[in-house]
């Protein structure tokens, strides 16, 4: 039997390494190995122990079980009928390929009505070791992709590096600012300036945002967030009260707030401070909060007279890659998104590499901004 390395999240604050059989492939099914993963904020909400089964939305979280969404990898090997991404182009063992880390199941109402993001049938990763395919995650050294999966071929431009953020940061940002009917000039506020909240100010700045403001409290991710789109920057270690962070982001827009604005901290607080971040009549897209149980007090007379738009978004539709990979390649000289992977780990040392990309209570300004996983 051939197996692959996998780091299996056993307990809040510890992996521990496995090998795992690597799956038979079975038709219409595509085995990839994967080069490089990411490590998201999400990933650091598992990893904390926030995401606990019954206080999220989405698969029971079953452990011991392999986590990790954020990756890229090559064809290991191709379903019998399988010959072609899914754009047409052909695919053979061994293509670079990017693709969605969720299996909408192309049959129900959501799907038929074209949103693929909200089929309330949805398959994901993060299955327990124990069952087929074992190999549900992107911490581990092979990923497998059922039948009805996206893939798609990635640009030769393009470093592993660059394409792991794709499948999530990436994408999950350029479909919020489609959501919110980005338009050439509008003002986008971000609140947030990790993997997601970077691709946000450069992807908003390609669709012909007038000015990008980013609020964060570490220094190195807010310089990186300069060279990468962001006309403004708000250090929230400066601006440390909610009232001083609002009064500072209507300065900075003629005293309207952002046309948009994207929450993709994921603290509760975050999303009524978006509301006051907000123009009268504008966008706020919530990202960030995935988990349940995140409560905040909202004064609902708010989004009434602010006439609010309130979106909230998970995943993305499947059509977003492409874009995300195309918008990479044609934005490469530009912006320094290549510097947002900015620390590189072997998979075994996942322990070490969680504790340095870990955030929470080290507010020092010395944040890393995204460490990835290499086989
Ligand atoms: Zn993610
Ligand atoms: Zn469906």
């Amino acid at each position: 039997m051939t197996t692959g390395l996998a780091a299996i999240f056993v307990e809040p604050y510890k992996f521990e390494l496995e090998e795992l059989p690597v799956p038979e492939v079975e038709a219409g099914g595509l085995l990839v190995k994967i080069t490089a993963a990411g490590i998201c904020g999400s990933d650091l909400h598992f990893y904390r122990g926030h995401l606990q089964p019954g206080n999220w939305t989405g698969d029971p979280l079953n452990r011991p079980t392999i986590i990790g969404h954020e990756m890229t990898g090559v064809v290991a090997k191709l379903g019998s009928d399988v010959s072609a991404d899914s754009l047409g182009r052909s695919l053979k063992e061994g293509d670079r390929v990017a693709y969605t880390y969720f299996f909408p199941c192309l049959k129900c109402y959501n799907c038929l009505r074209g949103q693929l993001n909200t089929c309330p049938n949805r398959t994901r990763f993060r299955k327990p070791v124990e069952e087929y395919p074992y190999c549900s995650g992107g911490f581990a050294e092979y990923f497998y992709l059922p039948r009805g999966h996206f893939v798609f071929k990635v640009p030769d431009e393009l470093t592993d590096a660059q394409v792991a953020p794709v499948n999530c940061a990436v994408s999950q940002v350029i479909f919020g600012l489609n959501k919110a009917n980005m338009r050439l000039g509008d003002t986008v506020v971000i609140q947030g300036a990790g993997g997601l909240g970077i691709n946000a100010a450069a992807a908003a700045k390609e669709m012909g945002a007038s000015r990008v403001v980013i609020l964060d409290g570490s220094k190195n991710r807010l310089d990186l967030a300069l060279e990468c789109g962001a006309d403004e920057i708000i250090d929230i270690t400066e601006y440390n009260t909610s009232e001083s962070r609002i009064a500072r982001v209507k300065e900075l827009t003629e005293g309207r707030g952002g046309d948009i604005v994207m929450e993709l901290v994921g603290l509760p607080d975050a999303f009524t401070e978006g509301l006051e971040l907000t123009r009268l009549g504008g966008t706020l897209v919530e990202i960030g909060n995935m988990w349940k149980g995140g409560k905040t007090s909202l004064d609902v007379a708010t989004t009434v007279w602010g006439n609010t738009t309130i979106i909230g978004i998970a995943h993305y539709d499947p059509y977003t890659l492409p874009v995300a990979l195309d918008f990479l390649v044609s934005t490469m000289d530009k912006y320094a998104l290549p510097q947002l992977m900015s620390h590189s780990f072997p998979l075994s040392e996942i322990n070490t590499a969680f504790a340095e990309a870990e955030w929470s209570g080290k507010q020092d300004g010395t944040v890393i901004t995204r460490a990835y996983l290499t086989p």
